[in-house]
Formats: C-alpha cells, structure tokens, sequence
C-alpha cells in the first residue's frame, strides 16, 4: 500500500525531533525527492523526460563520446531549469539547523545547487555557509571538468550547443569539457565518499530525505549508519528501500515536515 494518503502522526514527529535532539552527530543524506517541491524536473516522473531520450541513454560516457553536442544540450536545458527553481522550506530548515548546531554532515545524491544556495541564503552571503554545504556524491550540474586534463571549475555562462566548436573548453589545454557529474557506469568521486562513510560511520542519528535508496553504492550511507546504531527517520511520501530499517517514517512532502522535525 502506498504511504503517501496517511497523515502524519504527532507522535511521529515529536520522535523525529527527540531522535535528532539528542544525537551528537547526525548524517543527512538527501535525494530528488528534497528538490521536488523547488519544481526540479526529476528524471522519472512526468516533466522527467527531455525531448524523447531517456537520461540513460544521455548521462553516459558512450554518449558524450557519440555525440557530444546532443548531451551537452541537454545539460543547458537541465542548468536553466534548476537556475529558475528557488530553495524550498525543507533546503532552508536544514541550511539553518546546520548553521546553528556541530555535528551534522549532509550527504547528497542530487546534481542540483539548492542545499548550497540554501546555505548561502541562512548565512546572509557570508563565509559560514560552508558549514553547510552538501558532500556530492553525484558531482554537480553546475561544475564542468576537462575529458583531457585535470582541470575542473565552477561553470559560467550558458552552454552554446550549435556545434563541438562552440562547447566549453578547457582554458589550461583547449581540450573539451563535459559536466562534472557522476554519469551511469562511472566511479564515484573517491574523497567524498569517504567523507561520507565516515560521517555515516559515526553517526548517532540518520536523517533520510527523498529517497528511494536504489541507486548504489551511494544508497548505502543509509545501511552503514543503521550498523553502528543510529536512529533511522526517514521523510518521503512514496515507498523506499529504507522503509524496514526505520525508526521513525514520516510519509509526507519534505518541505512541509523536515522544518517541524529539526529541533
Ligand atoms: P528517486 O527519483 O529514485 O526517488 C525520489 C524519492 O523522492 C521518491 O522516493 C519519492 O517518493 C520522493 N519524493 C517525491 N516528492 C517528494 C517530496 N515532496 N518530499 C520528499 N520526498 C519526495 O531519486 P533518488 O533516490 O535521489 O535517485 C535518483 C538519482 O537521480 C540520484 O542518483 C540523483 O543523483 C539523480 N537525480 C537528481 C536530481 C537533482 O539533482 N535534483 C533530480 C533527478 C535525479
Ligand atoms: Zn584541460
């Protein structure tokens, strides 16, 4: 049976907020589903497709080599999309407990920038948003890295994809550049799972937003913090892999429960 028509119990979010208070490190760990209410397409849900290709068929290594004009056409469509979409209550909440408490580190599997531009808006712009910002599992839309050398940075400017000569390319080795996000069949960025295994390793509470925990090894931060004992609470108003491991489920949209459970 779906979660998504219950209501959501009082006792539930009462526990939710008690688990998280008394934790002295908690590991967040967040996925499309936090950036639904911002009105980011998703890749499966309707809006989800872009002309008529699957993302399988685009956010591929085999792909870009093929045909990179096409996938980087796709990753402009993408960046104006999440560029019009604003950080929602749940990106905020969490931006400002994070800002407010030590111990928290959040993980995250989405490409977009709303848990950074979350954490820059509670901080008034200032140096502190740092401690807020999100470990990348999944790389970022928004940063691009050359297919030649190690050069990578911070995108800027729209993407002009009326032919490979008019792509981004490398200002150290003139080289094409392609988005710096984890495609299908790539390898994980290597520090930032550690980092995140890490923090999961030590945690005394999880926190799981938006997710159906399918996509691995990444959906498994989740699995490692439920080994060394944390409380499990998890927020998605669909079914997730995480359903039987939980200690407290709040089936409802993110933006409305993450600001009522964040003590
Ligand atoms: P998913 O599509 O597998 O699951 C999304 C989850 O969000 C579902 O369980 C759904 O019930 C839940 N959800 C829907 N609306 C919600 C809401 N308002 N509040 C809370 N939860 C809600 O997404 P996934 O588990 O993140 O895995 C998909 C992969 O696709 C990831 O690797 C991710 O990198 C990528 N992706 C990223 C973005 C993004 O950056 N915003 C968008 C689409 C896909
Ligand atoms: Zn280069």
């Amino acid at each position: 049976m779906s979660l998504a028509g219950r209501a959501v119990a009082p006792e539930a979010v009462a526990a939710a907020r008690e688990a998280l208070a008394r934790a002295r490190t908690v590991v967040v760990f967040t996925g499309a589903g936090v950036s639904a209410e911002s009105g980011v397409p998703t890749f499966r849900g309707a809006g989800g497709l872009w002309r008529t290709f699957k993302p399988e068929e685009l956010a591929t290594p085999v792909a870009f080599g093929r045909d990179p004009r096409l996938v980087w056409e796709w990753y402009g469509w993408r960046r104006a999309a999440v560029g019009r979409c604003r950080p929602n209550p749940a990106h905020l909440a969490l931006a400002r407990w994070m800002l407010a408490r030590d111990g928290v580190t959040l993980v995250s599997q989405n490409v977009d920038d709303l848990h950074e531009r979350a954490a820059l808006e509670a901080a008034g712009g200032s140096e502190a948003a740092r401690r807020a910002e999100p470990i990348r599992l999944h790389g970022s839309l928004f940063h691009d890295q050359c297919t030649r050398c190690t050069w990578r940075a911070r995108s800027h400017g729209s993407v002009d994809a009326t032919s490979v000569e008019t792509l981004p390319h490398c200002p150290e080795c003139g080289g094409l550049l392609r988005p710096d996000v984890v495609w299908f069949g790539e390898m994980l960025p290597v520090r930032e799972v550690e980092r995140a295994f890490a923090a999961a390793g030590a945690a005394e509470a999880c926190l799981v937003i938006g997710t159906t925990g399918a996509v691995y090894p990444a959906a498994a931060v989740v699995h490692e913090a439920k080994a060394v004992g944390a409380r499990v609470v998890v927020v998605d108003p669909g079914e997730t892999e995480y359903d039987a491991v939980a200690d407290v489920r709040l089936a409802g949209p993110a933006g409305q429960i993450v600001p009522q459970i964040l003590p």
